[in-house]
């Protein structure tokens, strides 16, 4: 998918502008602070209708300014370029309401919109799914699954639900019975994310460990599931509903000490390794900072990798400033990688046209400077 027309209406610092993209994609050029990350956060906006830095929408409305709206228009990558989506974002400080559209209609749940874009962002914050905690590497998970694999997000949505029940009943200690007519619920909604996770990890870690390689040029790394339920074997989604009953059931002792469901998909971890002769490393506990970030890169390779497989897009790439911090080795693999497997729009910051190093001379360059995008 590309991006051909993008109107800003006072997302953070961009003020008013209305944009057309070129088919091969721009290189936003602009010193420290002037909106180069608004500017890519606004547009990946109508991939998620969410910050991919994790602000709240309060936080993206223009100082001063009472709405925030996005536009953009999504067109097919084949050489046709013929237009797919009209896609709109609208958010309004005062009532807290966002507003969301497709081509003029809004749906009924915002799960339905999402993805248009077919993007994937790559931020230097990335280096947080490789180095934060195990929340991270879920609101990964669940943001790549959402977008790529039909029903998760429902299934999730549906698992939150319950969970939060659940867990009210536990902790205002009702009985046994009134905790235990959640399981069921608990149980079908979970073994679905659960099942979803465990294939696109199995499925991806390959991928993950080839484009690692590629970049470090030594250690191969591998990205494992640690569901919190043991479901080794598990070969089904009812299998794996089985596992979570019975994991219920030896826990329900603990869960009425402890005041809270102990098992299921919100304790699940995901471990990225360096694969070494005698034991793997976990590159969370000791891995460098070049070999997190360069795990963060595959993980968003095996995104793009996603799209591709599974929605039969070419991605639309969006890179934030991203090379800055690896050593001219890996940088320049990552580079030539990129070329090869991400043949689609790319839209990318810098500090300055030097640092341009991917599609050079194909981009077009734009600036920035407080706020304001000249073509
Ligand atoms: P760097 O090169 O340092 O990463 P950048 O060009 O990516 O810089 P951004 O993060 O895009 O910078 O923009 C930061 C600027 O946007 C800051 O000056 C900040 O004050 C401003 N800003 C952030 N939120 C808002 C908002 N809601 N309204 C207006 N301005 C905002
Ligand atoms: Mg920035």
């Amino acid at each position: 998918m590309r991006l051909s027309g993008l109107v800003l209406r006072h997302f953070r610092n961009l003020g008013s502008q209305d944009l057309e993209f070129p088919p091969e994609g721009v290189a936003l050029i602009g010193d420290n602070a002037q909106g180069k990350s608004n500017f890519l956060e606004a547009i990946y906006y109508l991939e998620t209708f969410r910050s991919f830095r994790g602000a709240r929408d309060e936080q993206l409305v223009g100082f001063g300014q009472e709405v925030f709206r996005v536009a953009g228009i999504a067109s097919s990558s084949s050489p046709d370029h013929r237009r797919v989506a009209e896609v709109t974002a609208a958010f309004e400080r005062k009532d807290g309401r966002k507003k969301v559209s497709v081509d003029g209609t809004e749906p009924e749940r915002l799960g339905e919109a999402l993805g248009r874009l077919a993007a994937v962002v790559f931020s230097p914050t990335d280096v947080d799914l490789v180095s934060g905690g195990p929340k991270e590497r879920r609101r990964f998970l669940d943001m790549v699954l959402s977008l790529n694999e039909p029903g998760y997000l429902s299934a999730l949505q549906e698992y939150k639900k319950i969970l939060s029940r659940r867990n009210a009943s536990l902790k205002e200690g009702y009985s046994g019975s009134v905790v235990m007519a959640w399981n069921q619920g608990l149980i079908s909604s979970g073994s679905k994310v659960m099942w979803a996770r465990k294939n696109w990890i199995e499925g991806g870690t390959q991928t993950f460990g080839d484009y690692y390689v590629r970049v470090s040029e030594n250690a191969r790394a591998r990205m494992t599931y640690r569901p919190s339920v043991p479901s080794v074997g598990a070969n089904s989604v009812d299998e794996i509903g089985e596992a979570i009953r019975g994991a219920l059931a030896d826990s329900s002792d603990r869960e009425r000490r402890m005041g809270t469901t102990l098992v299921g998909p919100h304790r699940d971890e995901v471990r990225l390794h360096l694969e070494r002769a005698d034991d793997d490393l976990d590159l969370r506990d000791y891995g460098s900072g070049g070999q997190r970030r360069t795990a963060a890169l595959a993980l968003r390779l095996v995104e793009a990798w996603t799209i591709r497989k599974r929605r039969n897009e070419t991605p639309l790439i969006l890179l934030d400033d991203v090379f800055a911090e690896l050593d001219q080795g890996r940088s320049e693999r990552v580079l030539e990688l990129m070329e090869e497997e991400e043949p689609g729009q790319v839209v990318l910051t810098a500090p300055k046209e030097a640092d341009v190093k991917i599609k050079k001379d194909k981009l077009a360059l734009w600036r920035i400077s407080a706020g304001r995008i000249t073509t």
